[in-house]
C-alpha cells in the first residue's frame, strides 16, 4: 500500500500528542470502527488502519522511527498484532487486551537490537563483509526455554489454567469490558517451573554473545542503517525475533573524500606543469590513472573521470564520478638562476599579456547606499569635507 494515510491523521491526533491523548483517540476510534459493532463497509479496514496507527505510535521507539523516516521507517512492523488473527473472534480478543494496558498476548516479538561499525572508505565503495560480535537475547542454553532448572518439572498455571491471562470484567463508559493482563504468577507463559532456571530467571531467554557476519553493500555512505531482519534479541514464547540494525561509520581516507556518489582528490600542480599542461598521474579507486591537463590550467578548475565513484546502492543507476579538483602551486622560494629566469620570462611575457608582471584589482561592486539620501556615505563625506 503507497497510499499509507498519515498515522497522526488516522486517529486525530496532533503530532505532539502525548501517550493519554493516543490511548484515548485510539479507544475512540476503535469503538466507532470496530467489526463487532460497525457492519458498514470498509469498517473492518478502517479498524485495522487504526490498529496500525495506534501500535507504531503507542511504542516511543516506532513512534521516533516514524516520525523521522515516515511509514517507511516502521515498514511490516505493525503488522504483528495481527498474526493469527484472520477472523473476527481474534479482532475481539486484541482489541480488549488494548483495554488492558498491558498486552496479554504471550508470544512476544523480540527487541531490535542497534550495532555500530566503522569501516574503511574503500569497503564503504567495494562492499565488504565482516564478522562481528553482536550481545543479544537468545534462547537460554541452561533450560533451553523451557524456563525451569534442568530436570525441574513444569505443570500448568494454577492461577490462568494455562492462557497466560487473567479476565477480569471492567466496566467503562462505553459498556462492559473483560480486561485482560498477563497472569503475574506465571508471566503469560501458561506453565509453572518448580525450580526456576537459574541462567534466566525463568525467562526462558538468556543474554548471549554472537558472533554474525555482515554484508556490507556497495556504496554505502557514513550513517547508513542496515536492517537485519530476525537478527535481535529472541521473542518470548515463541515471539518472532527483533532486527539488528547495524549503523555503518565510514572512516576518512588521507587521498579520497566523497560527494554524493562522486568521489574527489585534489591534484596539486607546479606553475610550470599548469602553464604548459600535459599528462598527469593521479590515483583511482581502481589504481592510477593518467589524465590530460591543458595548458593554462587555473586554481579551481576540475577534471572528471567518468564512471570511477560509488557504485549506487541496490544498483539502482549509473556509478558516480571521480573529481580531481586543480590547484596551481606557487612556488615560495627561488634561486638566483630561477629568479633570473622567471624575470626572463615575465619580459617576455609583457609584450603578449598586459597583465603579466602587474596584478588587475578586481573590484566587487559595494552599494553605500542611494545617492542624495542624508544617511548615505556619499553626504557623509561631503559632510567630512566642509566643516
Ligand atoms: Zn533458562
Ligand atoms: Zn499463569
Amino acid at each position: 500500500m503507497s497510499d499509507k494515510r498519515d498515522y497522526y491523521e488516522v486517529l486525530e491526533i496532533s503530532r505532539t500528542a502525548n501517550e493519554e491523548d493516543i490511548k484515548k483517540a485510539f479507544r475512540r476510534k476503535a469503538l466507532q470502527y470496530h467489526p463487532d459493532r460497525n457492519r458498514e463497509e470498509g469498517a473492518t479496514e478502517r479498524f485495522k488502519e487504526i490498529n496500525e496507527a495506534y501500535q507504531i505510535l503507542i511504542d516511543p521507539e516506532s513512534r521516533a522511527r516514524y516520525d523521522r523516516f515516515g511509514h517507511q521507517g516502521v515498514n511490516g512492523q505493525a503488522s504483528r498484532g495481527f498474526e493469527g488473527f484472520n477472523d473476527f473472534g481474534g479482532f475481539g480478543d486484541i482489541f480488549e487486551s488494548f483495554f488492558g494496558g498491558a498486552a496479554g498476548t504471550r508470544n512476544r516479538r523480540g527487541r531490535d537490537v542497534e550495532l555500530a561499525l566503522s569501516v574503511s572508505f574503500r569497503d564503504a565503495i567495494f562492499g565488504t563483509s565482516r564478522e562481528t560480535d553482536v550481545m543479544r537475547r537468545e534462547i537460554c542454553s541452561r533450560c533451553s526455554s523451557t524456563r525451569g532448572e534442568p530436570g525441574s518439572a513444569t505443570q500448568t498455571c494454577p492461577t490462568c489454567n494455562g492462557s497466560g491471562n487473567v479476565r477480569r470484567a471492567q466496566r467503562t463508559l462505553f459498556g462492559n469490558f473483560e480486561q485482560i493482563s498477563e497472569c503475574s504468577t506465571c508471566r503469560g507463559s501458561g506453565t509453572k517451573v518448580e525450580r526456576p532456571c537459574s541462567q534466566c530467571n525463568a525467562t526462558g531467554v538468556s543474554n548471549h554473545r554472537r558472533k554474525i557476519s555482515i554484508d556490507i553493500p556497495p556504496g554505502v555512505d557514513d550513517g547508513t542503517r542496515i536492517v537485519m531482519r530476525g537478527q535481535g534479541d529472541v521473542g518470548e514464547f515463541g515471539g518472532h525475533a527483533g532486527d539488528l540494525y547495524v549503523r555503518v561509520h565510514v572512516e576518512p581516507d588521507r587521498v579520497f573524500t566523497r560527494s554524493g556518489n562522486d568521489v574527489v582528490i585534489r591534484a596539486e600542480l607546479n606553475v610550470v606543469s599548469a602553464m604548459l599542461g600535459g599528462i598527469i598521474t593521479v590515483p583511482t579507486l581502481e589504481g592510477d590513472k593518467e589524465i590530460r591537463i591543458q595548458p593554462g590550467v587555473q586554481t579551481g578548475h576540475h577534471e572528471v573521470i567518468r564512471g570511477l565513484g560509488v557504485p549506487r546502492l541496490r544498483n539502482d543507476g549509473p556509478r558516480g564520478d571521480q573529481i580531481v579538483q586543480i590547484a596551481v602551486i606557487t612556488p615560495r622560494s627561488l634561486t638566483q638562476k630561477q629568479k633570473k629566469l622567471v624575470r626572463e620570462l615575465g619580459e617576455t611575457m609583457r609584450e603578449t599579456d598586459e597583465r603579466a608582471l602587474d596584478p588587475i584589482i578586481v573590484q566587487n561592486e559595494v552599494s553605500y547606499g542611494t545617492q542624495g539620501n542624508d544617511d548615505s556615505i556619499w553626504s557623509w563625506l561631503k559632510g567630512a569635507f566642509t566643516s
